[in-house]
Protein backbone atom coordinates (compact mmCIF):
# COMPACT_ATOMS: atom_id res chain seq x y z
CA UNK A 1 0.00 0.00 0.00
CA UNK A 2 1.25 3.29 -1.27
CA UNK A 3 1.87 6.40 1.62
CA UNK A 4 -0.05 8.64 0.29
CA UNK A 5 1.21 12.43 1.08
CA UNK A 6 0.26 14.05 -2.30
CA UNK A 7 -3.14 14.98 -1.40
CA UNK A 8 -3.18 18.81 -2.81
CA UNK A 9 -2.28 16.63 -6.54
CA UNK A 10 -5.61 14.88 -5.74
CA UNK A 11 -7.27 12.37 -2.72
CA UNK A 12 -8.31 9.60 -2.53
CA UNK A 13 -12.26 8.98 -3.00
CA UNK A 14 -14.38 8.43 -0.37
CA UNK A 15 -16.40 5.30 -0.28
CA UNK A 16 -19.44 7.63 -0.14
CA UNK A 17 -18.37 9.71 -3.40
CA UNK A 18 -16.75 5.84 -4.82
CA UNK A 19 -20.59 4.60 -4.32
CA UNK A 20 -22.22 7.40 -5.94
CA UNK A 21 -20.95 7.11 -9.10
CA UNK A 22 -21.09 3.26 -9.29
CA UNK A 23 -24.71 3.43 -9.09
CA UNK A 24 -24.95 6.07 -11.64
CA UNK A 25 -23.21 4.20 -13.95
CA UNK A 26 -25.04 0.83 -13.23
CA UNK A 27 -28.33 2.54 -12.51
CA UNK A 28 -29.31 5.99 -12.32
CA UNK A 29 -27.24 6.08 -16.01
CA UNK A 30 -30.96 8.85 -17.67
CA UNK A 31 -29.52 12.28 -19.01
CA UNK A 32 -30.72 14.70 -16.30
CA UNK A 33 -32.16 16.50 -19.62
CA UNK A 34 -34.53 13.79 -20.73
CA UNK A 35 -38.36 14.25 -19.42
CA UNK A 36 -38.79 10.26 -18.94
CA UNK A 37 -38.40 8.36 -15.46
CA UNK A 38 -34.64 7.91 -15.69
CA UNK A 39 -33.62 11.45 -16.55
CA UNK A 40 -35.94 12.74 -13.82
CA UNK A 41 -34.35 10.58 -11.68
CA UNK A 42 -30.68 11.53 -12.92
CA UNK A 43 -31.51 15.25 -12.37
CA UNK A 44 -32.87 14.66 -8.54
CA UNK A 45 -29.54 13.31 -7.98
CA UNK A 46 -27.47 16.42 -9.72
CA UNK A 47 -29.92 18.90 -7.94
CA UNK A 48 -29.34 17.01 -4.63
CA UNK A 49 -25.87 17.21 -5.35
CA UNK A 50 -25.88 21.10 -6.12
CA UNK A 51 -27.84 21.20 -2.86
CA UNK A 52 -25.37 19.75 -0.98
CA UNK A 53 -22.37 21.72 -2.28
CA UNK A 54 -24.45 24.66 -2.09
CA UNK A 55 -25.57 24.42 1.64
CA UNK A 56 -21.32 23.77 2.43
CA UNK A 57 -20.84 27.07 0.87
CA UNK A 58 -23.66 28.82 2.48
CA UNK A 59 -25.14 30.05 -0.79
CA UNK A 60 -28.21 29.50 -3.04
CA UNK A 61 -28.41 26.35 -5.25
CA UNK A 62 -28.87 28.34 -8.56
CA UNK A 63 -25.80 29.88 -7.29
CA UNK A 64 -23.63 26.74 -8.45
CA UNK A 65 -22.68 25.89 -12.18
CA UNK A 66 -21.10 22.73 -12.92
CA UNK A 67 -17.89 22.16 -14.20
CA UNK A 68 -15.05 19.61 -15.25
CA UNK A 69 -13.13 20.85 -12.52
CA UNK A 70 -11.05 24.34 -11.55
CA UNK A 71 -9.25 24.67 -14.38
CA UNK A 72 -12.37 25.01 -16.76
CA UNK A 73 -14.18 26.86 -13.53
CA UNK A 74 -11.10 29.30 -13.31
CA UNK A 75 -11.28 29.69 -17.30
CA UNK A 76 -14.86 30.22 -17.34
CA UNK A 77 -14.67 32.79 -14.19
CA UNK A 78 -11.70 34.69 -16.00
CA UNK A 79 -12.60 35.15 -19.52
CA UNK A 80 -16.02 35.19 -18.30
CA UNK A 81 -15.72 38.29 -16.52
CA UNK A 82 -13.17 39.96 -18.65
CA UNK A 83 -15.74 39.51 -21.62
CA UNK A 84 -18.73 41.16 -20.13
CA UNK A 85 -16.47 43.83 -17.74
CA UNK A 86 -14.37 45.12 -20.92
CA UNK A 87 -16.49 48.19 -21.25
CA UNK A 88 -15.76 49.38 -17.62
CA UNK A 89 -11.76 49.00 -17.87
CA UNK A 90 -8.77 46.96 -19.02
CA UNK A 91 -7.16 46.31 -15.87
CA UNK A 92 -7.06 42.99 -13.66
CA UNK A 93 -4.97 42.41 -10.62
CA UNK A 94 -3.74 38.63 -9.63
CA UNK A 95 -0.77 36.94 -7.91
CA UNK A 96 2.37 35.57 -9.11
CA UNK A 97 1.41 32.37 -7.57
CA UNK A 98 -1.59 31.43 -9.06
CA UNK A 99 -2.45 27.80 -10.07
CA UNK A 100 -1.44 27.47 -13.86
CA UNK A 101 -5.13 27.77 -14.95
CA UNK A 102 -5.43 31.01 -13.93
CA UNK A 103 -1.50 32.23 -14.59
CA UNK A 104 -1.92 31.11 -18.61
CA UNK A 105 -5.77 32.59 -18.85
CA UNK A 106 -4.46 35.87 -17.30
CA UNK A 107 -1.39 35.54 -20.02
CA UNK A 108 -4.13 34.77 -22.62
CA UNK A 109 -5.95 38.03 -21.88
CA UNK A 110 -2.58 40.13 -21.41
CA UNK A 111 -2.11 38.98 -25.16
CA UNK A 112 -5.81 40.40 -26.25
CA UNK A 113 -4.72 43.90 -24.28
CA UNK A 114 -5.32 43.59 -20.96
CA UNK A 115 -3.79 44.92 -18.17
CA UNK A 116 -2.42 42.15 -15.49
CA UNK A 117 -0.81 43.17 -12.41
CA UNK A 118 0.74 39.63 -10.99
CA UNK A 119 1.08 40.38 -6.76
CA UNK A 120 4.75 38.95 -5.90
CA UNK A 121 5.28 37.10 -2.74
CA UNK A 122 7.34 37.50 -0.20
CA UNK A 123 9.69 34.89 0.92
CA UNK A 124 6.91 32.74 2.50
CA UNK A 125 4.70 33.07 -0.03
CA UNK A 126 2.09 35.66 0.92
CA UNK A 127 1.00 38.74 -0.60
CA UNK A 128 0.48 41.55 1.12
CA UNK A 129 -3.07 42.97 1.27
CA UNK A 130 -1.42 47.24 1.67
CA UNK A 131 0.05 45.99 -2.13
CA UNK A 132 -3.39 44.84 -3.34
CA UNK A 133 -4.74 48.06 -2.00
CA UNK A 134 -1.98 50.06 -4.24
CA UNK A 135 -2.95 48.08 -7.13
CA UNK A 136 -6.43 48.27 -7.52
CA UNK A 137 -8.31 51.51 -9.31
CA UNK A 138 -11.41 52.37 -11.05
CA UNK A 139 -9.90 50.40 -14.23
CA UNK A 140 -9.89 47.22 -12.39
CA UNK A 141 -12.35 44.99 -13.66
CA UNK A 142 -11.33 41.65 -12.20
CA UNK A 143 -9.23 40.74 -8.70
CA UNK A 144 -8.35 37.17 -8.94
CA UNK A 145 -6.94 35.72 -6.21
CA UNK A 146 -6.37 32.06 -4.68
CA UNK A 147 -7.41 31.38 -0.77
CA UNK A 148 -4.51 28.80 -0.06
CA UNK A 149 -1.45 28.54 -2.11
CA UNK A 150 -0.89 24.83 -3.59
CA UNK A 151 2.50 24.71 -3.15
CA UNK A 152 3.18 26.28 -0.22
CA UNK A 153 0.22 26.73 1.55
CA UNK A 154 0.13 30.38 2.47
CA UNK A 155 -3.19 32.14 3.41
CA UNK A 156 -3.38 34.66 0.82
CA UNK A 157 -5.55 38.18 1.71
CA UNK A 158 -9.05 37.13 0.27
CA UNK A 159 -10.84 37.89 2.60
CA UNK A 160 -9.71 41.70 2.07
CA UNK A 161 -10.24 42.37 -1.54
CA UNK A 162 -13.95 43.46 -1.61
CA UNK A 163 -13.19 45.95 1.46
CA UNK A 164 -10.33 47.23 -1.00
CA UNK A 165 -12.50 46.94 -4.18
CA UNK A 166 -15.07 48.58 -2.45
CA UNK A 167 -12.20 51.80 -1.18
CA UNK A 168 -11.06 52.19 -4.34
CA UNK A 169 -14.42 52.51 -6.07
CA UNK A 170 -13.53 50.27 -8.34
CA UNK A 171 -16.21 47.73 -10.40
CA UNK A 172 -14.15 45.02 -10.20
CA UNK A 173 -15.21 41.21 -9.68
CA UNK A 174 -13.64 39.29 -7.38
CA UNK A 175 -13.02 35.98 -8.33
CA UNK A 176 -11.26 33.51 -5.06
CA UNK A 177 -10.02 30.28 -6.63
CA UNK A 178 -10.75 28.30 -3.40
CA UNK A 179 -9.70 24.59 -4.21
CA UNK A 180 -7.09 24.09 -1.70
CA UNK A 181 -9.43 25.61 0.92
CA UNK A 182 -12.70 23.99 0.36
CA UNK A 183 -13.43 21.75 2.78
CA UNK A 184 -10.49 23.04 5.03
CA UNK A 185 -11.30 26.05 5.99
CA UNK A 186 -14.91 27.45 6.21
CA UNK A 187 -15.02 29.01 2.46
CA UNK A 188 -18.43 31.13 1.93
CA UNK A 189 -18.33 33.36 -0.98
CA UNK A 190 -20.84 35.78 0.82
CA UNK A 191 -18.50 36.36 3.81
CA UNK A 192 -15.83 36.25 1.71
CA UNK A 193 -17.61 39.41 -0.42
CA UNK A 194 -16.84 36.94 -3.61
CA UNK A 195 -18.83 37.31 -7.26
CA UNK A 196 -16.64 34.02 -8.10
CA UNK A 197 -15.59 31.08 -6.57
CA UNK A 198 -13.74 28.29 -7.81
CA UNK A 199 -14.14 24.71 -6.30
CA UNK A 200 -13.42 21.03 -7.62
CA UNK A 201 -14.47 17.37 -6.16
CA UNK A 202 -10.89 15.45 -6.45
CA UNK A 203 -9.15 17.52 -3.67
CA UNK A 204 -11.90 16.54 -1.04
CA UNK A 205 -11.98 13.01 -1.79
CA UNK A 206 -14.33 13.29 -4.76
CA UNK A 207 -13.52 12.16 -8.33
CA UNK A 208 -11.79 13.83 -10.98
CA UNK A 209 -13.44 15.89 -13.97
CA UNK A 210 -15.79 17.41 -11.76
CA UNK A 211 -15.42 20.96 -10.21
CA UNK A 212 -18.23 24.08 -10.07
CA UNK A 213 -17.80 27.79 -10.06
CA UNK A 214 -20.04 29.96 -7.64
CA UNK A 215 -21.61 33.02 -9.44
CA UNK A 216 -23.31 34.93 -7.59
CA UNK A 217 -26.84 35.83 -8.05
CA UNK A 218 -26.70 39.20 -10.42
CA UNK A 219 -23.05 38.90 -11.27
CA UNK A 220 -23.16 38.70 -15.43
CA UNK A 221 -20.11 36.71 -16.92
CA UNK A 222 -20.11 35.51 -20.40
CA UNK A 223 -19.88 32.06 -21.54
CA UNK A 224 -17.23 30.33 -22.80
CA UNK A 225 -19.10 27.16 -24.81
CA UNK A 226 -22.10 27.35 -26.71
CA UNK A 227 -24.67 24.72 -27.13
CA UNK A 228 -27.75 23.75 -24.85
CA UNK A 229 -29.84 24.56 -21.46
CA UNK A 230 -27.62 23.32 -19.07
CA UNK A 231 -25.91 24.94 -16.33
CA UNK A 232 -28.85 28.13 -17.38
CA UNK A 233 -26.27 28.14 -20.81
CA UNK A 234 -23.12 29.43 -18.66
CA UNK A 235 -22.05 26.29 -19.15
CA UNK A 236 -23.81 23.91 -21.78
CA UNK A 237 -23.41 20.02 -22.36
CA UNK A 238 -25.38 17.32 -20.49
CA UNK A 239 -24.42 17.13 -17.06
CA UNK A 240 -21.82 14.72 -16.08
CA UNK A 241 -24.36 13.30 -13.58
CA UNK A 242 -21.97 10.29 -12.37
CA UNK A 243 -19.29 12.75 -11.11
CA UNK A 244 -21.50 15.13 -9.89
CA UNK A 245 -23.06 12.99 -7.67
CA UNK A 246 -19.72 11.70 -6.08
CA UNK A 247 -18.89 15.56 -5.97
CA UNK A 248 -21.76 16.05 -3.55
CA UNK A 249 -21.78 12.45 -1.64
CA UNK A 250 -18.05 14.18 -0.97
CA UNK A 251 -19.21 17.25 0.50
CA UNK A 252 -22.14 15.29 2.24
CA UNK A 253 -18.90 13.43 3.81
CA UNK A 254 -16.81 16.29 4.40
CA UNK A 255 -16.35 16.36 8.43
CA UNK A 256 -16.27 18.81 10.56
CA UNK A 257 -14.18 21.61 10.03
CA UNK A 258 -12.85 22.07 12.96
CA UNK A 259 -12.39 19.04 14.46
CA UNK A 260 -10.56 17.77 11.04
CA UNK A 261 -8.16 21.36 11.22
CA UNK A 262 -6.94 20.20 14.82
CA UNK A 263 -6.07 16.39 13.30
CA UNK A 264 -3.85 17.66 10.45
CA UNK A 265 -2.74 20.40 12.27
CA UNK A 266 -1.36 18.22 14.96
CA UNK A 267 0.50 15.95 12.01
CA UNK A 268 1.31 19.17 10.44
CA UNK A 269 3.55 20.14 13.97
CA UNK A 270 4.68 16.40 14.02
CA UNK A 271 6.09 16.39 10.56
CA UNK A 272 8.04 19.57 11.14
CA UNK A 273 9.56 18.28 14.43
CA UNK A 274 10.53 14.86 12.60
CA UNK A 275 11.68 16.80 9.59
CA UNK A 276 13.79 19.30 11.62
CA UNK A 277 15.79 16.54 13.05
CA UNK A 278 16.88 15.79 9.62
CA UNK A 279 20.13 17.69 8.88
CA UNK A 280 20.03 20.56 6.53
CA UNK A 281 16.20 20.28 5.84
CA UNK A 282 14.59 23.53 5.28
CA UNK A 283 11.12 24.12 5.46
CA UNK A 284 9.55 26.53 2.96
CA UNK A 285 6.32 26.93 4.10
CA UNK A 286 5.46 29.77 7.01
CA UNK A 287 4.43 28.28 10.30
CA UNK A 288 0.97 30.34 9.51
CA UNK A 289 0.41 28.69 6.27
CA UNK A 290 -2.41 26.06 6.00
CA UNK A 291 -1.54 22.81 8.11
CA UNK A 292 -2.16 21.04 5.34
CA UNK A 293 0.63 21.73 3.22
CA UNK A 294 4.27 21.47 3.96
CA UNK A 295 6.58 22.85 1.15
CA UNK A 296 10.34 21.67 2.24
CA UNK A 297 13.85 21.52 0.78
CA UNK A 298 16.05 17.98 0.92
CA UNK A 299 19.30 18.01 1.38
CA UNK A 300 20.83 15.79 -1.34
CA UNK A 301 22.75 16.38 -4.60
CA UNK A 302 19.16 14.58 -6.51
CA UNK A 303 16.67 17.17 -8.01
CA UNK A 304 13.43 16.84 -6.32
CA UNK A 305 12.10 14.87 -9.55
CA UNK A 306 14.34 12.06 -8.76
CA UNK A 307 14.11 12.46 -4.87
CA UNK A 308 10.05 11.62 -6.02
CA UNK A 309 10.74 8.89 -7.91
CA UNK A 310 13.09 7.25 -5.36
CA UNK A 311 10.65 7.77 -2.38
CA UNK A 312 8.29 6.02 -4.60
CA UNK A 313 10.32 3.49 -6.30
CA UNK A 314 12.22 2.65 -2.91
CA UNK A 315 9.54 3.53 -0.21
CA UNK A 316 6.43 3.25 -1.97
CA UNK A 317 5.78 7.42 -0.66
CA UNK A 318 3.87 9.22 -2.82
CA UNK A 319 4.96 13.24 -2.55
CA UNK A 320 5.55 15.77 -5.49
CA UNK A 321 7.19 18.96 -6.46
CA UNK A 322 5.08 22.24 -6.65
CA UNK A 323 2.03 21.62 -8.98
CA UNK A 324 1.01 18.18 -10.51
CA UNK A 325 -0.29 20.42 -13.45
CA UNK A 326 3.36 21.94 -13.93
CA UNK A 327 4.69 18.35 -14.60
CA UNK A 328 8.45 18.83 -13.42
CA UNK A 329 8.58 22.56 -14.97
CA UNK A 330 10.18 24.53 -12.82
CA UNK A 331 8.36 25.97 -9.60
CA UNK A 332 7.15 29.51 -10.46
CA UNK A 333 5.80 29.87 -6.90
CA UNK A 334 9.12 29.25 -5.49
CA UNK A 335 10.63 30.93 -8.05
CA UNK A 336 8.46 34.54 -7.42
CA UNK A 337 9.50 33.66 -3.64
CA UNK A 338 12.56 34.19 -4.48
CA UNK A 339 14.09 31.20 -3.22
CA UNK A 340 17.78 30.24 -4.02
CA UNK A 341 18.08 27.98 -7.09
CA UNK A 342 19.68 25.15 -5.05
CA UNK A 343 15.92 25.04 -2.50
CA UNK A 344 13.76 25.76 -6.10
CA UNK A 345 15.46 22.29 -7.79
CA UNK A 346 15.33 19.83 -4.72
CA UNK A 347 12.18 21.11 -2.97
CA UNK A 348 9.31 18.29 -2.39
CA UNK A 349 5.68 19.20 -1.49
CA UNK A 350 3.69 16.92 1.25
CA UNK A 351 0.33 17.41 1.59
CA UNK A 352 -2.26 15.78 4.04
CA UNK A 353 -5.31 14.65 3.99
CA UNK A 354 -7.62 13.17 6.69
CA UNK A 355 -6.95 9.70 6.16
CA UNK A 356 -3.06 10.42 6.55
CA UNK A 357 -1.64 8.92 9.92
CA UNK A 358 1.44 9.99 12.29
CA UNK A 359 2.79 6.27 10.52
CA UNK A 360 2.66 7.71 7.35
CA UNK A 361 5.06 10.81 8.67
CA UNK A 362 7.15 8.53 10.08
CA UNK A 363 7.53 6.48 7.01
CA UNK A 364 8.44 9.67 5.31
CA UNK A 365 10.88 10.21 8.13
CA UNK A 366 12.72 7.40 7.78
CA UNK A 367 12.81 7.18 3.56
CA UNK A 368 14.19 10.71 3.46
CA UNK A 369 17.07 9.94 6.79
CA UNK A 370 17.75 7.17 4.65
CA UNK A 371 18.12 9.39 1.56
CA UNK A 372 20.10 12.28 2.72
CA UNK A 373 22.43 10.07 4.34
CA UNK A 374 22.93 7.94 0.87
CA UNK A 375 23.03 10.73 -1.27
CA UNK A 376 24.43 13.42 0.53
CA UNK A 377 23.97 17.30 -1.29
N1 LIG B 1 -6.56 25.76 -8.57
C1 LIG B 1 -5.76 25.24 -7.65
C2 LIG B 1 -5.28 26.09 -6.52
C3 LIG B 1 -5.37 23.90 -7.73
O1 LIG B 1 -4.56 23.39 -6.79
C4 LIG B 1 -5.84 23.11 -8.80
C5 LIG B 1 -5.42 21.70 -8.95
O2 LIG B 1 -4.29 21.36 -8.70
C6 LIG B 1 -6.68 23.70 -9.75
C7 LIG B 1 -7.02 25.03 -9.59
C8 LIG B 1 -7.21 22.93 -10.92
O3 LIG B 1 -8.20 22.03 -10.54
P1 LIG B 1 -8.66 20.83 -11.49
O4 LIG B 1 -7.64 19.75 -11.32
O5 LIG B 1 -10.01 20.45 -10.98
O6 LIG B 1 -8.72 21.34 -12.89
Amino acid sequence: MAVYLDNSATTKPCPEAAAAVENMLTENYGNPSSLHGLGIDAMKTVTAARQAIADKLGCERDEIYFTSGATEANNLAIFGAASAMKRRGNKIVSTAIEHESVMQALDELEKQGFEIVRLMPDGKGKISAADLRDAVDEKTILVSMMYINNEVGSVLPVEKIRKIVTLKNSPALVHIDCVQAFGKVDVRPKKLGADLVSITAHKIHGVKGSGALYVKKGTIIHPRTFGGEQEKRLRPGTEAAPLIAGFGAAVEALPDFTQQSRQIAELNKYARERLGTLEGVIINSGEDASPYIINAYIPTFMRSQTVLQWLYSNCGICVSNGSACAKGKRSHVLTAMKLSDEIIDKSIRISFSRYNTKSDVDALYEALRELTEKYPR
